[in-house]
């Protein structure tokens, strides 16, 4: 019989940079067993352990070299399906990176452990439940009493194993341990305020008592009037934010009540997770004019896989959403819902949780290990529960077996790019991709649509349906556009403040309305200056200047994070004198703070939300009026929808407009269009004041009018006269190396076999206007192809190129990142 010499085989996909799957040969027995996507403990190299993914099996043994065996298969059934092996295939091929490289970056790490891996104790672990651990499992956890962390390879030594993923496996199943990466981010749950008596007014008589002594504050009086009678009538805890609306009350003077100990404020947790609610919201009635979107959107889909949904601002996009999601849940389909950042997204999790309660999951890259690996899971068995998952770009890779819809809000943000590590995806692209994978529709959803997708709307390859009305047929805000170069000449100016601005805000202030501020954070880092030698302390590390943090008192570098105190003196010339310049949403807060006196301001910016839940606690309280004045960086442009807001103020919209990269005009209209849209959503029509030295410039104009297609006009014409996206196609490689001479040889090399390329347009090497970061000097190369077919042979070229630039051996030190479609 020929089944005695038949050898087994399989295909390996191991977390590695490298491009290729390895080989393994296994027995009879373990092939009959594995699966395609079943996670398998491998050897790799002399000692290291890795999870694997089977990605093929066969007999073909494997030529030149005698293939280990595998060691141990972890799952009877697999945790990768074969769709998401086609769309790993996929992402790998078109952004020129390995199949490794996928894997690592887009399962949760506590299902792929490694060597190196670090393990913890679970917190949540009683010591009561070891008993229900093996002798193996408990010696492991045991150790963990003594020291704070293992690795893989220490708890290879305690139970004398030469393998020990399996036992840890069951120790993170059993929640006894958990991977050192997931419990830096623990959950923390989200926190509402609410209002109650202090002790003190238990007391007989003291109420009485304390309304006969506020009879000069009047405010005061009625709000306490309020909170009593909310308080009997409901008999459950009051939010501060519910009892400030229904009294038309400020913050104030619910601060006077509790300093005078009358009142006190608490917080409770509430689950920020998707909670199984019983009361579910009925479904909101479409207006006619979201009807007719929803019917163009379905009669799209018989001619078009993928459909582009303009809506502006306001125009009740998430209701025909809804509508479709339905349906499909209806069909028993999957729907994946893409959102740009789960964190900016709360207000859209809590309307859609509303209506589809235990159906939706929502997975976060920022969960802990227990919560993405459920999620994982739970997508993997298909059952009814996470019909519908709503997540950030990753999601894209969950386990989808049957998936009918994807949506993808606010498909013109720069956040659907991953940028590092590879592979270097874009998800709206990508989910394409997948949808073709699984048959399904794709719905782009935008008020301001990325050009790409317009340019494929006109070139008929995705359908396009519009809604240019506002929910309610409220009007769209006005926008006026402030000139602050003739406000600095006739001396208006207060601070960075124009005289219209300025007297908007009064005005807002006075009627109890709401006010967003808007600062790009581009170019306007604040940095300090020598008055006498016009020095600027610059970072060791990088080719930057230092930002002045004024709270903390630090100078801190953006690009890796050194930090040092304050100078007292120029470290050049020793003079004292040190001047700040520019101007960041810190001190615009200041100039705020001293112009309106008696408003409560806050800042919405990477500093003020670098503590996980910190954005969404900002939030709640400018939802709860607790603030009138929010200002903020690009993250109070994304998708907020606030009742109270009647004025939006763009400080300075030249800073987006002047920055050196082909889609600032675009990126500073969406930026611009998306943050009027803020303004006036529910009530009177509201207002928007963009400051400017250029009030005649294109952009700004075509904002102010509103000019969707008028901008798209002018920058596709831009774009195809300078070779750039969407006509051409762009693959930009950086090479990195501490040593700038050996650099420069290698990128010159590098581009002149390039140019060898036909039919494309090679430029640099150039340095990016930061040449150094954290030591490492860069030099890009930008490749320009002008279709698809020829992206396709410029990348056998590109890879053929760093093949014999691989061979070079005082190269190999060279850090080399290929990016395709780096926008
Ligand atoms: P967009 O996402 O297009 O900016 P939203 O979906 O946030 O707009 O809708 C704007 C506002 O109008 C929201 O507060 C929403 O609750 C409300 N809205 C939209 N459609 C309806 C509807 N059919 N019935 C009642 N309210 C609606
Ligand atoms: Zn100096
Ligand atoms: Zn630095």
């Amino acid at each position: 019989m020929s089944s005695d010499n038949q050898k087994y085989f399989a295909d390996i996909i191991v977390p590695v940079s490298i491009e290729q799957t390895f080989t393994y040969e296994c027995t009879a027995d373990d092939f009959s067993n594995i699966e395609l996507g079943s996670r398998v403990v491998v050897q790799f190299g002399k000692s290291k352990y890795y999870t694997g993914i089977v990605f093929n099996k066969h007999n073909v043994e494997p030529f030149g070299f005698k293939p280990k065996f595998i060691e141990q298969i972890l799952d009877e059934k697999p945790i990768v399906n074969t769709t998401q092996l086609k769309l790993w295939q996929w992402v790998a091929d078109y952004y020129m990176s390995s199949l490794g490289e996928v894997y690592r970056n887009v399962v949760p790490s506590s299902l792929k452990l490694e060597s190196e891996t670090k393990l913890l104790r679970n917190p949540d672990f009683t010591e009561d439940l070891s008993g229900e651990l093996t002798d193996a499992e408990y010696l492991v956890y045991e150790a963990l009493n003594y020291k704070n962390a293992l690795t893989v390879a220490e708890v290879s030594g305690i139970i004398s194993k030469k393998n020990p993923l399996p036992i840890i496996k069951t120790l993170i199943e059993k929640g006894v341990i958990l991977p050192v990466e997931e419990i830096k981010d623990r959950y923390k749950p989200k926190v509402e305020n609410y209002i109650r008596f202090t002790d003190l007014m238990e007391e007989e008589g003291e109420l009485q008592k304390v309304f006969s002594t506020l009879g000069r504050a009047k405010k005061q009086y009625e709000l306490l009037l309020k909170f009593i009678s909310v308080k009997t009538q409901t008999q459950q805890a009051v939010k501060v934010k519910d009892l400030l609306e229904l009294a038309n009350a400020s913050r104030a003077s619910l601060n006077g009540l509790a300093d005078k100990e009358i009142l006190e404020i608490y917080s409770e947790e509430v689950s920020r997770l998707v909670k199984p609610s019983n009361d579910l919201e009925n479904q909101k009635t479409l207006s006619v004019d979201q009807l007719t979107a929803y019917d163009e959107i379905k009669s799209g889909f018989e001619k078009y896989d993928t459909v582009l949904f303009q809506g502006v601002t306001s125009s009740g996009k998430t209701e025909v959403y809804v509508k479709l999601i339905q349906e499909q849940l209806e069909l028993n389909k999957q729907v994946l819902f893409l959102v740009p950042e789960i964190a900016l997204t709360t207000q859209l999790i809590n309307r859609l949780v509303k209506y589809f309660g235990e159906k939706i999951g929502v997975y976060h890259s920022k969960f802990n290990a227990s919560e993405r690996v459920e999620v994982w899971n739970t997508v993997n068995e298909h059952i009814g529960k996470y019909q519908i998952v709503l997540g950030p770009r990753s999601a894209l890779f969950l386990p989808f077996s049957d998936l009918g819809l994807i949506i993808v809000d606010e498909e013109h943000e720069s956040t659907f790019k991953q940028y590092d590590p590879a592979p270097r995806y874009n998800a709206r692209d990508m989910s394409i991709v997948l949808a073709y994978i699984h048959k399904a529709k794709v719905l782009l959803g935008s008020a301001t649509p990325s050009l790409e997708s317009v340019f494929n709307v006109k070139n008929k390859k995705y359908g396009y349906v519009a809604l240019d009305k506002r929910y309610g047929n409220i009007l769209m805000p006005k926008i006026e556009i402030a000139d602050i170069k003739e406000d600095h000449q006739k001396k208006k100016m207060r601070s960075h403040f124009g005289e219209r601005l300025f007297l908007e805000m009064e005005e807002t202030l006075l009627a109890k309305k709401q006010i967003i501020l808007f600062q790009n954070r581009r170019g306007f880092a604040p940095v300090v200056e020598c008055e006498t030698c016009g020095t600027t302390p610059e970072c060791p590390h990088c080719d930057v200047s230092l930002t002045f943090h004024k709270n903390s008192n630090h100078l801190k570098c953006h690009y890796c994070g050194y930090s040092i105190p304050m100078i007292r003196k120029c470290q050049s010339c020793g003079s004292p004198k040190l001047d700040t310049k520019g101007l960041g949403t810190e001190q615009i807060e200041d100039e705020v703070l001293k112009l309106f006196p008696g408003a409560i301001v806050a800042r919405l910016d990477l500093d003020t939300t670098r503590k996980k839940y910190a954005y969404q606690d900002i939030i709640m309280k400018f939802e709860n009026r607790e603030i009138d004045i929010l200002i903020g960086t690009q993250m109070v442009t994304k998708g907020l929808d606030f009742d109270n807001v009647a004025l939006v103020g763009v400080l300075n919209a030249d800073s987006m407009l002047n920055f050196p990269d082909f889609r600032a005009h675009e990126k500073a209209y969406q930026l611009m269009s998306q943050v009027a849209g803020r303004s006036g959503r529910k009530g009177d029509r509201g207002k928007v004041i963009i400051q400017t030295f250029n009030p005649y410039h294109q952009i700004i104009q075509q904002v102010s009018r509103n000019d969707f297609s008028g901008m798209v006009k002018d920058q596709l014409y831009d774009r195809s006269s300078y070779y750039y996206p969407p006509y051409y196609r762009l693959i930009k490689i950086t090479l990195k190396h501490k040593d700038k001479a050996k650099l420069d040889k290698a990128a010159f090399n590098v581009a002149e076999s390039l140019r060898g390329l036909k039919g494309a347009i090679v430029l640099g090497p150039d340095y990016p206007s930061v040449a150094r970061i954290r030591n490492l000097y860069n030099k890009v190369i930008l490749i320009k192809t002008a279709n698809n077919k020829d992206l396709g042979s410029s990348k056998l070229y590109v890879k053929r190129v760093f093949h014999s630039f691989n061979e070079v051996k005082e190269y190999r030190s060279i850090r080399v990142v290929i990016d395709v479609d780096p926008y």
